[in-house]
């Protein structure tokens, strides 16, 4: 089961908030996509955990990802500790990312910047041969270090290292964001206004996320771009590939 990326996320939803658009785009390039998510968002005051299963589900399947696994933390309560950064290693020895997409390690939420320690402490120690762990067969796994990990700008106006031009598929990351019925605003049904108002749930958080889309845009002369931090600095091959 073997991916270019992993997009990995606190709650279901950070990842389509944050590099869905990115991700479309190395799609569209024949690249593969898993994606995984720390916890079920059970603490979000709209919703419940079985709803935002099924949403996420579905948003994995509109993008063409190849999986979503959900590793089941407690939101908003998962602590850093062994037993979460060997969860995550596992995960990563089965799937052998060659590039990891995760939180910032500075973001609103505080649930973000654990799962960005985690997340990039569990790539490292991933690749060591004397860590142990088992695959779903009982199997021991062969160790696996991912290539790079960068982080996503969310909700915090961090500086990124770099962006991603994701102009032509602004519209289909505004759907699957949309996929997320019971956080975000409709347009078309009155199913959750009985839900309490969050940071999120009102339209202008859609508006702010279009307008984030288009400040990260702007030095590269596009319309939409998404923001990341990376874990090291980038190299690039050739001076043209840069944009
Ligand atoms: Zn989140």
């Amino acid at each position: 089961m073997k991916v270019d990326i992993l997009a990995i996320g606190a709650h279901p939803d950070d990842v389509e908030l944050s590099s869905s658009g990115t991700l479309l785009r190395h799609l569209a390039a024949g690249k593969t996509v898993g994606l995984l998510d720390l916890t079920r968002g059970e603490l979000g005051s709209r919703g419940n955990a079985e709803l935002r299963d099924a949403e996420a589900q579905e948003a994995a399947a509109k993008m063409g990802a190849r999986f979503r696994k959900n590793l089941g933390m407690k939101d908003g309560l998962f602590q850093y500790n062994e037993e979460n950064i060997l969860k995550i290693a596992t995960f990563l020895r089965w799937c052998r990312p060659g590039i990891v997409l995760a939180n910032t390690p500075d973001d609103r939420h505080p649930d973000h910047g654990r799962a960005a320690k985690l997340t990039a402490d569990a790539c490292f120690y991933s690749g060591l041969v004397k860590i142990e762990t088992f695959g779903p067969k009982e199997e021991k796994q062969a160790p696996w270090r991912p290539k790079a990990i960068y982080h996503y700008i969310q909700d915090k106006d961090l500086i990124p290292d770099f962006v991603v031009d994701i102009s032509p598929y602004m519209d289909a990351k505004m759907d699957l964001v949309l996929t997320f019925r019971s956080q975000f605003y409709q347009d078309n049904t009155d199913a959750y206004t009985k839900e309490p108002s969050t940071p999120i749930s009102g339209k202008d958080f859609l508006d702010f996320l279009k307008a984030k889309a288009r400040s990260f845009g702007r030095p590269l002369g596009v319309e939409y771009a998404e923001g990341f931090i990376a874990g090291r600095i980038p190299g690039v091959n050739n001076l043209f590939d840069l944009v």
